[in-house]
């Protein structure tokens, strides 16, 4: 090494750094069975949790539990300017919450566990620079002192000679610079980043293979991309390698944004030296809009911030079955055949990954999937988490759930445990309001059109004494069978016929059928057409309520 070289790099890099091989000392290669996948996800904290991150966690996560391997949250904050504080304890929260596992990296209370940390970039400063320091010790990165209006200027000139932008080749007017040249800019007080000087030609192709993607040729990588900004901290391209490499990362799942610099990221790997990890690319979340499929965006869909899912009350566990099901449509089948087992045991492919071309969001099927979710819960459950949610969210629902916890128990009961049915209406912890409103006095409606079209269908019939004679013989501890065969013997007295088709054999021989006057009973006491059995409604009411009502 010349004086000058050394002298540069003593100003670039002024503090007492480890060498790579002290890092590689402090990380060595992890003991792992066979096949034992490492994986990660790396959010940047810009902002919100976005859907696709939890997508692209989950994979990350199941495949390497399901084959022994670890699983690692790691903060990519290395872009100061774009980060929102915060937001990387939300990311951390958000796969607890979730049930998603990490092995190693942040915690929600900001500590880390693992010991190939610290797992958050920023904290890895001295690591990156070590190596950024020897890179240019050995000619394979340089000191760069082009200015903002430097660069622009370039680009501008490229794009009147139609010529690809970038700082390659050159046009790199830096790469070739002496150290002396370098130090003079240096002690004139311009500010440095460093530059990989990169070894790529753009004509030559190379054919990367991608897990999902598959075989491709791409242009081989000839940007000198900066790695190290003037800040002092990498560029997130750097970064990633060094990290994946000394946190031993096997497998690189990530949204296919990232496909196109694959080129440059190989290229890192060999320039240190490394083998590459296998990487994924997974196509992203599709959406329709007017008939078109575009990708889920943060900017136009609320569905993209995980946030939308929280506050409208889908359970975890039917968003993670969603995810499930995007990323391998046999989910299905397998929930059918085993519907009592944890999500975790379905064993998450690859290969049906891969013939993926971008899962599509369709809310009706995540719907589906969250109703029949909150059917297997026990009242007891869908109320505690019910009124957890309402807590956050909906504070009239949580005070009308919490003011009296059994008469609420008791409603979200109905149709639930011990039956071979369970109601399947609620979707969504939001849903529940909806469906217990009219049981309280304070929530019930009572829509005038609704009750004069149900007196209405009973034509003719005095439905003041109907009604009466129906709560004489009404006992709240009669079964629904018992009910109804009380309602019918009452409706022939009446001369409502027995059923639809009877009454419609013969219209004129009755005032109408059992069912208008079940309609009625079912209106009085609830001010709706649909609801659940109207025996089992009246048992919960009790007596008090349901005599309020139904004095007409
Ligand atoms: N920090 C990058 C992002 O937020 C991660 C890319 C990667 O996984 O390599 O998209």
């Amino acid at each position: 090494m010349t004086d000058s070289l050394d002298k540069l790099i003593k100003l670039l890099f002024p503090e007492d750094l480890p060498t790579p091989a002290d890092w590689e000392k402090k990380y060595p290669p992890r003991q792992l069975a066979d096949g034992a996948m490492v994986t990660r996800v790396a959010p940047s904290p810009t902002g919100f949790v976005h859907f696709g991150g939890l997508y692209a966690s989950l994979i990350s996560e199941r495949l390497a539990h399901q084959s022994g391997g670890i699983f690692i949250l790691r903060i990519e904050d290395t872009d100061k300017k774009r980060e929102v504080a915060g937001t990387a304890e939300l990311f951390a929260a958000a796969l607890q919450q979730y049930g998603i596992i990490s092995d190693e990296g942040l915690k929600i209370d900001g500590q880390e566990k693992g010991a190939y940390g610290p797992y958050t970039q920023s904290a890895r400063r001295d690591i990156y620079r070590s190596y950024i320091k020897e890179l240019i010790q050995q000619g394979k990165a340089y000191p760069c002192f082009a200015s903002p209006v430097e660069l622009e200027n370039l680009r501008a000139r490229q794009e009147a000679q139609g010529e690809r932008s970038g700082y390659y080749g050159h046009f790199a007017t830096w790469r070739d610079k002496s150290p002396e040249e370098a130090l003079v800019a240096l002690e004139s007080g311009l500010s440095a980043v460093i530059r990989l000087k990169s070894p790529g030609n753009f004509q030559n192709k190379i054919i990367v293979e991608d897990l999902l993607i598959g075989r491709r040729e791409m242009p081989e990588n000839d940007q000198d991309i900066i790695i190290m900004k003037a800040d002092g901290l990498p560029t997130y391209h750097f970064a990633h390698a060094i990290d994946d490499h000394l946190m031993g990362t096997t497998h690189v799942v990530r949204g296919n944004e990232w496909f196109p610099s694959l080129p440059l990221h190989l290229q890192l790997f060999a320039i240190l030296d490394w083998q590459a990890p296998f990487y994924a690319h997974l196509a992203p979340i599709q959406k329709l809009d007017a008939g078109n499929k575009r990708k889920l965006s943060k900017r136009k869909d609320q569905e993209a911030n995980l946030e939308y899912y929280q506050s409208a009350g889908y359970p975890e566990e039917a968003i993670i079955e969603y995810l499930l099901n995007l990323a391998n449509s046999n989910f299905e089948d397998w929930r059918r055949a085993n519907p009592a087992s944890d999500n975790r045991d379905f064993p998450l492919s690859f290969k049906k990954l891969a013939n993926s071309s971008g899962p599509l969001f369709d809310l009706n099927k995540l719907n589906d999937i969250s109703k029949e979710i909150i059917a297997r819960l026990s009242a007891n459950e869908l109320y505690k988490r019910t009124l957890n949610w309402a807590q956050k969210y909906d504070k009239d629902l949580a005070l009308r759930l919490s003011t009296d916890q059994d008469y609420a128990k008791k409603i979200l009961n109905i149709e639930r445990e011990g039956v071979i049915k369970p109601r399947k209406d609620i979707g969504r912890f939001a849903e529940v309001k909806q469906e217990i409103e009219y049981f309280y006095d304070e929530g019930f409606r009572m829509p005038a059109e609704l009750k004069a079209e149900a007196l209405a269908d009973l034509q003719g019939v005095d439905s003041n004494l109907l009604i009466n004679d129906f709560l004489q013989t009404y006992e709240d501890t009669d079964e629904p069978e018992i009910w109804f065969a009380k309602l019918k013997t009452l409706a022939a007295k009446y001369g409502l016929a027995a059923s639809m088709s009877e009454y419609k054999a013969d219209p004129t021989k009755y005032h109408g059928q059992v069912g208008s006057a079940a309609k009625l009973i079912r209106i009085l006491l609830t001010g709706r057409t649909q609801t659940p059995n109207l025996c089992l409604i009246m048992q919960v009411m009790g007596k008090d309520r349901i005599l309020k009502r139904l004095k007409v």
